[in-house]
């Protein structure tokens, strides 16, 4: 393995019909293994009348009912605090891990066991050595080691492969820049923005992380990571390569990864994991190169199956031949493009956070910002918040500004935004899963900001 580019040479390079094949085999086992063990799927297969042994093919998948993060959630609140998804209690696992639960109603409690945990750093390995990593690398992760599941898998994964590991914890952003700079760390983990966040730090101090030892990056936590504009911002600013992964706490592991060759998109790694992209509101599925929603179906967690699971992730799936790099596994282009719901509708334009970033990423000079949608008066009014770089002169915010404008009203069909000026550290900086739009239409109280 050691010359190879890839972690599982077999199974990465299968040929699509001797992998559907195995895909059909676990599907099959897994089927049955939930139906035995998880109330949840026993009861709900039994109300749509379906049994593992009708999967005789991997058209077969559609009989099988999909599960949605409300009914996971409904099960918490009726047999709580697990609910009835996991295979066993608190007594068959050795960790819990949950969601940010920033839905109102309280997060998702996901239960691992030692198995789990095992798979879980096999598929971070899938990413880890596909994009280069090898065990004369010195890992930094930059990451607060906590409830949320994050790194975690990733920080396993390193010592999997063998790789020297820095666990960056949780200390300030500075602190984390010196320990970089300090141990010589050839690899740095963190979310997009994160990545971002310690070169402006580095940079208020005096240090040049381009002159570091730091050669890859490897992004996840946010779609941004696929975003074209800010991982070359990342990739300048690091003098490094940034590659993108994407996961999930219902998983507890990535499902995608970028290879070395960065063919603008994520390999899904389909030899434990089903990908489908359906259109959420038929539920048929879509063809290669059209958007639509992830439903994943992953083989490795014993503890919480997780079968046809609507994620609300946008996605748009492409062939595996997109990239010249001989792996068999399909290609998500763009990475994970965003939520099914972050779509804002201003004035009867399609905004999307994505196109956002993209553009504002351009302008070099802007350290962080806001995207505020409001209703004032009659109206909906969009207004985009830029905090500048410290060191930036004043005398040019007219040209600046006239200039964002422009740009932001031609890629929305003639939209006027607002843009404003925020003050140094006015707005929110994030370590995880950043939120840049705040919709305020709902609210009838006063503007505030976090
Ligand atoms: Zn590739």
């Amino acid at each position: 393995m050691a010359g190879s580019p890839y972690w599982n040479p077999k199974t990465e390079t299968l040929p699509r019909e001797r992998l559907e094949a195995l895909q059909l085999v676990k599907l099959r086992r897994h089927c049955e293994w939930a139906a035995a063990r998880s109330p949840w799927y026993r009861r709900r297969f039994a109300e749509e009348g379906f049994e593992p042994g009708q999967l005789r093919s991997l058209a077969d998948l559609r009989r099988v009912p999909m599960l949605t993060r409300e009914d996971w959630m409904a099960s918490q609140d009726v047999r709580p605090p697990y609910g009835e998804v996991p295979t066993v209690g608190g007594e068959g696992a050795i960790r819990v891990h949950t969601t940010s639960g920033t839905t109102g109603r309280g997060p998702l409690r996901a239960l691992d066991s030692r198995k789990d945990w095992a798979w879980i750093a096999e598929m971070w390995s899938y990413a880890v050595w596909g994009c280069g990593v090898r065990p004369t690398d010195t890992a930094y992760i930059a990451f607060g080691y906590g409830s949320f599941i994050g790194f975690w898998g990733l920080h396993y994964a390193m010592e999997k492969v063998g790789v020297l590991n820095v666990p960056g914890g949780a200390q300030p952003t500075d602190a984390r820049v010196a320990q970089i700079l300090d141990f010589g760390a050839t690899v740095v983990a963190s979310t997009p923005t994160y990545a971002l966040r310690m070169a402006q730090e580095a940079d208020a101090r005096g240090l040049d992380l381009r002159a570091s030892a730091v050669q890859r990056l490897i992004l996840s936590g946010e779609p941004a990571g696929s975003i074209p504009q800010t991982k070359a911002l990342i990739e300048e600013q690091w003098g490094a390569r940034a590659f993108d992964t994407a996961g999930m706490t219902e998983i507890g592991t990535i499902m995608v990864f970028e290879c070395e060759h960065q063919p603008g998109g994520t390999h899904i790694i389909e030899d434990n994991m089903i990908e489908e992209v359906i259109d959420p509101d038929s539920l048929e599925a879509v063809p290669y190169g059209e958007r639509g929603e992830r439903v994943v179906t992953s083989f490795g967690r014993g503890t919480i199956p997780l079968i046809r699971y609507r994620t609300g992730d946008v996605v748009c799936r492409v062939p595996a031949s997109r990239c010249p790099c001989g792996r068999g596994f399909d290609i998500y282009e763009g990475g994970i493009q965003g939520r099914v719901d972050d779509m804002k509708i201003v004035r009867g334009t399609n905004v999307y956070p994505r196109a956002i970033e993209a553009i504002v990423r351009e302008f070099r000079d802007v350290d962080e910002f806001q995207t505020v949608i409001t209703h004032e008066g009659i109206r909906d009014e969009i207004t985009l918040r830029v905090e500048m770089k410290p060191e930036w002169s004043v005398d040019g915010w007219d040209a600046f500004s006239a200039d964002l404008h422009r740009r932001l009203a031609h890629s929305h069909e003639g939209l006027n935004f607002r843009i404003e000026r925020a003050e140094a550290g006015e707005l929110p900086r994030f370590e995880l899963k950043a939120k840049r739009t705040a919709d305020l239409r709902e609210q009838p109280t006063a503007v505030v900001f976090p």
